[in-house]
């Protein structure tokens, strides 16, 4: 608290991110992030940015980049808006295409960041409550709104919803902006991007933080009518015209075009995921359906909080939420296998 505050300072709750300790040999299982590297052709890309050309700004509307995420979506790039990680896209969104007077509708449980984001521009939210089984019924967002926002797979649960019922409700809700935060797509949900030809009023944004292991590059961006993108850059040229640096842009575009290494990777933690399900199962955990590159579980028998605390003793560390409904739950990162062999070997041990 101090009295050098604005008034809006006050009234904030801020995000509070996973946490990054700084230990050795740690297993970490708690933020999502990739546990393959990035492709050897984006850190490439990076390091050949590391010479004089740094004392000069960055392109400020990194074209290069938007090119390339066009291209690769087989979309023009007056669709594609960019930004310092999809974080700063989803607050450019929040300010540019959110604030209304009707209220914002977002499920009970999901992205964090949704709530923080009413807060500081001031976007009345209104909860809808996933069902019983943690999933998102359509019906329940045919009402008046100011704008839709869900993660797809949602957050922290994992469940995808399918693309057929995000059309059924694109379908009912025409007059405001649905936005689907696909942070975690590619680990085998339905994109929406093949429906913003059809809707003016869907916008899809993904990260290069997840399945392209570029989390700390930050790098995200959104799809979706010009129309739309255009009220982004309006604030982003408002805020700061060169959110991404030179490094950043060209390890996004080489990111992209290393195709090859992308496939394989998020095949790896699709099939290790797999495995690890079967794994928690077998200790008689209660797995959500995951569509992303994390579990959600919880044990009938055990406390989540608990077993969080016995992870981390054993140099584990998970994400355990202590909020209604969730409290019971671990969301736990897909790691490499080997990574994954560990939570099992220390779960089974906890358990016995
Ligand atoms: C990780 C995550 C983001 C943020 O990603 P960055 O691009 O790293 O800012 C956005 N939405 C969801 C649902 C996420 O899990």
């Amino acid at each position: 608290m101090s009295r050098y505050w604005s008034a809006v300072v006050h009234g904030l709750t801020p995000y509070v991110p996973g946490e990054q300790p700084k230990l050795p040999n740690l297993v970490k299982l708690n933020t999502n992030e990739n546990p393959y590297g990035p492709s050897p052709k984006a850190l490439a890309a990076i390091e050949a940015e590391r010479n004089d050309a740094l004392r000069l700004y960055p392109d400020p509307n990194s074209d290069r980049l938007k090119s390339a995420i066009a291209e690769y979506h087989g979309l023009a790039t007056s669709q594609v808006f960019v930004g310092n990680g999809s974080d700063e896209v989803l607050a450019h969104v929040f300010l540019a295409l959110l604030r209304h007077e009707a209220p914002l509708l977002f499920p009970d449980i999901t992205y964090s960041f949704y709530p923080v984001y009413c807060g500081l521009y001031g976007v009345t939210p209104e909860i809808v409550p996933l069902t019983e089984s943690f999933e998102i019924r359509v019906e329940d967002y045919f009402r008046p709104n100011g704008g839709i926002i869900f993660a797809n797979p949602n957050a922290p649960t994992g469940r995808p919803l399918a693309l057929a019922e995000i059309e059924r409700l694109l379908q009912r809700s025409t007059e405001t902006v649905v936005v689907v935060d696909e942070a975690y797509i590619d680990f085998g949900g339905e994109t929406a991007i093949g429906l913003i030809a059809k809707y003016p009023n869907l916008l899809v944004v993904q990260t290069l933080s997840k399945s392209r292991s570029l989390a700390g590059l930050r790098v995200g961006f959104a799809v979706g009518h010009p129309e739309l993108i255009e009220g982004l850059e309006r604030v982003k040229n408002s805020f700061n015209s060169y959110p991404l640096d030179r490094m950043a842009i060209a390890g996004a575009v080489a990111a992209y075009e290393d195709r090859a290494y992308f496939d394989e990777t998020c095949a790896k933690v699709i099939a290790s995921r797999e495995r690890l399900n079967e794994e928690l199962e077998k200790l008689g955990f209660d797995v959500l359906p995951s569509a992303a590159n994390f579990v959600f579980a919880r044990h009938p028998q055990r406390d989540g909080g608990e077993l969080a605390r016995a992870l981390r003793e054993r140099s584990i560390i998970v994400r355990h939420f202590k909020s209604p409904r969730i409290d019971q739950f671990l969301r736990i990162t897909i790691g490499t296998d080997a990574q994954c062999d560990a939570l099992v070997a220390a779960l089974t041990e906890i358990l016995a």
